[in-house]
């Protein structure tokens, strides 16, 4: 199969072209039809296998269709329809922007031009969050990249702490895609509390 075969949206399949992707990868194939449907997704998926695109192309099509997608500020807080918590900051730029161990003032300023797709570390997140610089209430789409990583590296409390700000009652409301190259107890734990109804994805 190819991506043009795959609904994205004219727009975001133009884009495809322009990269020269035409194949989707099989994690790819796979997760952009079920995350196109709209449902809550626990990927394996491994570092190389084309993970980012299929869950960013679902994100990018999902917000593009809705006709009230606008960049959303009120003051000086940020409302994204998007998250991706991501481990660290090469796989945040990877993807784009909040994330520590960095000055936090210029992605202060690049905050305030409003943002439809925040990609961010933990970390990063919940000090912006606790400053009101980002709110978490219009959230529609949420994925975590290399789940088992953060973990690792000591994250749960800052991701399940984000998760807790955002929209309640969740379900039905906020689309979930869980990825990560291993799964763990803990890992099935973040999955059953984060997802609801998941399918999930071995390729
Ligand atoms: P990832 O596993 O998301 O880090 O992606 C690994 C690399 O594969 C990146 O350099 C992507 O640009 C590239 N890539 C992802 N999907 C495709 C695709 N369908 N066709 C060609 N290259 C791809």
């Amino acid at each position: 199969n190819t991506f043009a075969e795959i609904d994205l949206g004219e727009i975001l399949n133009q884009n495809i072209r322009r990269c020269k992707y035409v194949k989707p990868t099989p994690v790819q194939s796979h997760a952009i039809p079920i995350a196109l449907a709209g449902r809550d997704l626990m990927a394996c998926a491994q570092t190389g296998s084309g993970k980012t695109a299929a869950f960013c192309f679902p994100i990018i099509s999902g917000i593009m269709r809705e006709p009230y997608a606008q960049r959303s500020r009120v003051g000086r807080t940020v409302y994204p329809l998007g998250l991706i918590l991501s481990p660290t900051r090469e796989l945040s730029c990877q993807v784009v922007v909040a994330y520590g161990g960095a000055p936090i003032n210029q992605q202060l300023r690049e905050l305030e031009r409003g943002v439809d797709i925040l990609v961010a570390t933990p970390g990063r997140l919940v000090d912006l969050l606790e400053r009101a610089r980002v709110s978490l209430q219009a959230i529609r789409y949420l994925a975590l990249d290399e789940a088992d990583r953060m973990l690792d590296m000591g994250f749960e409390p800052q991701i399940r702490k984000i998760v807790e700000q955002m929209n309640m009652p969740s379900r039905g409301v906020r689309q979930t895609m869980l990825f990560s190259a291993t799964f763990p107890r803990e890992i099935q734990r973040l999955a059953s509390d984060f997802l609801s109804n998941h399918i999930f994805l071995a390729v």
